[in-house]
């Protein structure tokens, strides 16, 4: 995840939406889109300006942006990968996205925030595949099965996140085994599995291809 500098909730406020980036506080009625839905600053309520071309596109670019904590350099790579890759980009980029380790840990519901899964990757606490992996944007492939690894089993952040997502829907392309913390890739995703966050990737498509 890239290194937030401002609060993390404002970036919620701005995009409008909730993109869970706070653990279990997003759950709660003290989130901040709960409490105060309007852009952050000084004018947020008063200037709210409906949003038309450009505008539209650059929203939805860093709503998923701040979804998956990337910086734009990398957001871009993964763009011109999606470009060069067979399919629609949009779609691509969005599955991409999705394969990323840290991803699928909060999607097996280990983390309740990427933020929270991507520490538990980098701290050197997941395997894939019987091996310790600690890079956040490695990609998973079918077949991979993913650990948390024993240490970590009876953590209380870890307890908590599998509590909060048994109310969750399950991601179709992963077979998770909740109890011993561990879940199979048994397809690749597709572009409908990926309903949270709400996007329009068509707008990302047309922004940089300006
Ligand atoms: Fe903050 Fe989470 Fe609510 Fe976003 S969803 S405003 S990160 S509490």
């Amino acid at each position: 995840m890239a290194l937030q500098r401002e609060g993390v909730c404002r970036l919620c406020r701005r995009e409008g939406t909730k993109l869970y980036l706070k653990g279990m506080r997003c759950f709660t009625e003290k989130c901040a889109i709960e409490r105060r839905n309007f852009p952050p600053g000084q004018h947020g309520q008063s200037r709210r300006v409906k949003l038309t071309g450009y505008g539209q596109q650059l929203r939805e670019k860093q709503k998923v942006k701040r979804t998956y904590g990337l910086l734009e350099r990398q957001f871009r790579n993964y763009f011109e990968k999606a470009e060069r890759a067979k399919g629609p980009t949009g779609e691509n980029l969005i599955i991409m996205l999705e394969r990323r380790l840290d991803n699928v840990v909060h999607r097996m519901g280990l983390a309740s925030s990427r933020p929270q899964a991507r520490q538990l990757v980098s701290h050197g606490h997941v395997q894939v595949n019987g091996r310790n992996v600690n890079v956040p944007s490695f990609l998973v492939s079918v077949g991979d099965v993913v650990v948390l690894r024993d240490k970590m089993k009876a953590n209380a952040m870890v307890l908590q996140a599998r509590d909060v997502s048994q109310s969750q829907a399950i991601a179709p392309w992963l077979e998770i085994d909740r109890e011993n913390q561990r879940a199979k890739v048994v397809a690749l995703p597709k572009r409908e599995d990926v309903q949270t966050p709400s996007v329009n990737e068509q707008l990302i498509v047309e922004l940089y291809s300006k």
